[in-house]
């Protein structure tokens, strides 16, 4: 047995207390920031047979964003600003000093794309901050983005859908206003149709008795989702914490099978990490084929949701980014260090499980080389999310390469130690990669020779094993990758 063998299983044990009878308890409300950031509650009216949001949101804003008496908010320009109090100005999107607006651009949409769509709001408040109430709404259907081809994983996007096939609503469709980049909270009800259910981040229910849905998330918010439409509810108990699928037609056996597979990962990953942070999970079927990972619950697509390997591949990593990603958040600025992770401790941890971890870090490495050699390298701060294969080969592919070199270095036992440092220490802030290979005590990222700040130098050794494995050697006796 190679000592490769040897420490997976030992990683093994540590990750995987699938028997233990131990349930998963929820998480004590989280402290959260001490209201430094803005807070929503807010009242959502769908009327999807018009295509029509009406939103009445009243915002508490920190001093901190107050500046010379008065705070700028964003909002799709779509929406009408039917009141508000404090009054609200409109102003021009960029205005030089206090020119707020860049903040927000960059990750999703060209400058020129949400320069044209977005409408910038001043209210005048005092310096300790203060209430703003607003009432805006308007037609928000977007449609979908065209196929992209090139690249099957890409999903289709949309600004905004209110349609009878359903609700999506995200924070780059700016249907709420945002001041800041910072994470928010927010306590959400919402008025809908008879038959349909609706599912936001947090705690709370997608229909409750009187036929609105209630949500609410204190503890920090990267951006307030709302999904759902005609959907089913299957409801099961995870120890505390509430398993929940939402299907768009019957399908007791399917969502049997997800609510097994909610339960069995909360267990594995509390015990890997740390405490869930939410009192519910929910996997709900999307009516366009998506495979996103949202605080508490994921969306993915009706194709997606019935292949079986989702359930140890997809499903797994979304469920997981309630700690990677919604848990910790990123700070994007100096690199999404999310994705990796995850995928390392999901796809990758799954594919370990059945002995096929080796193929799997092969095949990573396969296509990453395949794009150094075209040139098309970047750093791992350069990450920010996968929109080509190119990124993925690095975001994804190069950092999981990266964490696996991390966890050998320190070995299995300190590896662990150090993810649930990183969990405890970073929960409800944005961390950055110093941040994670801190709590790990590893040197590979303190070095200046890692892939971290360079092109692919940390992973060269990797790739040049594999071109010497191509030449007659099989992979597992030539490589202890
Ligand atoms: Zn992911």
């Amino acid at each position: 047995m190679r000592p490769r063998r040897v420490a997976s299983a030992l990683f093994l044990a540590v990750a995987m207390p699938i028997a233990a009878v131990a349930a998963p308890s929820a998480a004590p409300a989280a402290p959260g920031p001490a209201r430094a950031h803005v807070h929503h509650a807010m009242h959502v009216t769908l009327d999807p047979t018009r295509g029509q949001l009406e939103v009445t949101d009243t915002l508490t804003v920190p001093a901190s964003l107050v500046r010379g008496g008065t705070a700028d908010f964003l909002l799709h320009g779509a929406l009408d600003m039917l009141d508000a109090s404090p009054a609200a100005q409109r102003v021009p999107l960029r205005s030089g000093s206090r020119d707020d607006a860049t903040r927000f651009f960059g990750i999703n949409a060209s400058d020129a794309d949400l320069d044209t769509a977005l409408t910038r709001w001043r209210v005048t408040l005092p310096p300790g901050g203060g209430r703003v109430v607003l009432r805006y709404g308007g037609h928000f259907d977007f449609g979908l983005s065209d196929e992209r081809e090139q690249y099957t994983r890409g999903f289709r996007q949309t600004i905004g859908i209110v349609s009878k096939e359903g609700v999506y609503l995200a924070g780059d469709g700016f249907w709420y206003p945002q001041l800041n980049r910072a994470l928010i909270g927010a306590r959400v009800s919402v008025s809908m149709p008879e038959g349909w259910q609706v599912i936001a981040p947090g705690n709370g229910r997608a229909r409750d008795t009187d036929g609105q849905a209630r949500w609410n998330v204190e503890g920090g918010l990267d951006e307030l989702t709302l999904v759902g439409g005609p959907l089913l509810e299957y409801r099961e108990k995870a120890g505390a914490i509430d398993a929940l699928v939402y299907l768009r037609t019957k399908d007791d056996a399917l969502a049997a099978k997800y609510l097994e597979a909610t339960a069995r990962n909360l267990e594995m990953y509390r015990g890997l990490i740390g405490t869930y942070p939410y009192e519910k999970f929910a996997l709900v079927e999307n009516f366009w084929e998506t495979g996103y990972g949202m605080p508490s619950f994921t969306l993915l697509g009706p194709q997606i949701i019935r292949f079986p390997f989702i359930l140890t591949s997809s499903y797994p990593h979304e469920i997981l980014h309630n700690w990677w990603g919604n848990g910790v958040f990123v700070d994007y600025a100096s690199g999404n260090w999310c994705e990796g992770l995850t995928a390392y401790l999901a796809d990758h941890l799954y594919k370990e499980q059945q002995s096929q971890g080796a193929e799997y870090r092969r095949d990573t490495l396969k296509k990453y080389r395949d794009f150094v050699k075209e040139g098309r390298d970047f750093p791992l701060t350069e990450f920010r999310s996968r929109h080509s294969a190119a990124t993925e080969a690095v975001g994804y592919g190069k950092a999981l390469m990266t964490f696996h070199m991390a966890r050998r270095q320190v070995g299995d036992e300190a590896y662990v130690r150090g993810l649930q440092r990183f969990y405890r220490e970073q929960r409800n802030k944005r961390a950055t990669f110093d941040d994670l290979a801190r709590a790990q005590g590893t040197r590979l990222f303190t070095v200046k020779t890692t892939g971290l700040n360079q092109h692919g130098t940390v992973i060269g050794h990797f790739v040049r094993k594999i071109l010497v494995a191509k030449r007659g050697h099989s992979v597992e006796d030539r490589i202890n990758y």
